[in-house]
């Protein structure tokens, strides 16, 4: 039986409408400031939606467009102010940045509890001390996933192909504390399929098409696609989708999987924010 297709789309559509409800009887909005660097055709695509999605929720939304030659010290100065002003909660620059930028440096430089990217040092390190503030959206996303099949994570095999610091690694600290077995691969694991075709639950984030195909799937596995790659005028994910919804149990397309419920976690982690500022400035 082919598997079922997980419906990312329509599982963050009802998410948002329940944040839209929330957003609606409060008299303080969340604020989200989308700051963007250059112009990459991709990083517009996200950003608009973002805003779109920011708009529709009925939350207070600042973006900037900044030339591509901004220097280091501009960037930090707006993300300063962004830090300091209080009708803004969360604060996301949006990757990649251009190469005359350090982006650590600029990460690093949001305040934590305005970090809803979910990117610096202190979230992360909260999320592998199972003490999560706002985990990176998409590894978030990968959870609410899996989640809405009806599967409990508890006891099964997860494997995460791809170790970046804002999907992979999230992804699996997230399933162990789940409490599933987790195994991560990566670009020097030998013999992937080896790990691959052991796994109850895949999740793939490495930004390579039809790397994941058939013959590396267990039968009935969950497997989310994290991947998005341009191949001629479509995009596609990482998994080899028509083979391999012939033996998966479930399955997350691309597009509309992954994409839009890591906007939807990142309207979340926003509403979390504001909760949170409210704490600190307490
Ligand atoms: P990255 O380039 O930072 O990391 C890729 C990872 O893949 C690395 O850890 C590397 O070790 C691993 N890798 C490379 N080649 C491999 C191979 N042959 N076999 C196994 N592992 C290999 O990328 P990222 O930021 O984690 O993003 C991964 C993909 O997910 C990209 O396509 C990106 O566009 C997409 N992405 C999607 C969303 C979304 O919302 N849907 C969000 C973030 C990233």
């Amino acid at each position: 039986m082919p598997a079922k297709i997980i419906d990312g789309n329509k599982i963050a559509k009802s998410i948002l409408e329940d944040i839209k409800h929330k957003v609606k009887n409060m008299k303080q909005k969340p604020g989200l400031a989308l700051v963007m660097v250059g112009n990459n055709p991709a990083s517009e695509v996200y950003v608009n939606f973002k805003e779109k999605d920011s708009k529709e929720a009925g939350f207070y939304c600042e973006r900037y467009n900044l030339d591509n030659d901004t220097g280091e010290m501009d960037l930090l100065k707006l993300i300063n102010e962004l830090n300091q002003k209080p009708e803004i909660h969360g604060v996301l620059v949006q990757l990649p940045l251009p190469k005359h930028i350090d982006e650590r440096l600029i990460t690093n430089s949001i305040l934590p509890q305005k970090d809803v990217d979910g990117f610096t040092p202190v979230s992360l390190g909260r999320l592998l001390c199972e003490d999560t503030i706002m985990a990176p959206a998409t590894a978030m996303a990968c959870i609410h996933l899996i989640e809405s099949t009806g599967t409990k994570i508890e006891g099964k095999n997860a494997v995460v192909v791809g170790r970046s610091n804002i999907v992979g690694k999230p992804a699996a600290m997230m399933l162990l504390e789940k409490n599933a077995t987790v195994t991560v691969c990566h670009s020097r694991t030998k013999n992937i399929s080896e790990f691959t075709k052991k796994a109850d639950i895949l999740v793939v984030a490495v930004g390579k098409p039809k790397l994941i195909t058939k013959e590396m799937i267990k039968e009935g596995a969950i497997v989310i696609d994290v991947g998005i790659n341009r191949v001629g005028d479509k995009l596609v994910g990482d998994v080899d989708f028509e083979s391999v919804k012939e033996v998966a149990g479930f399955i997350t397309p691309v597009p509309g999987g992954v994409g839009p419920m890591t906007r939807a976690m990142l309207m979340e982690n926003t509403l979390k924010a504001m909760e949170l500022g409210r704490k600190f400035s307490q």
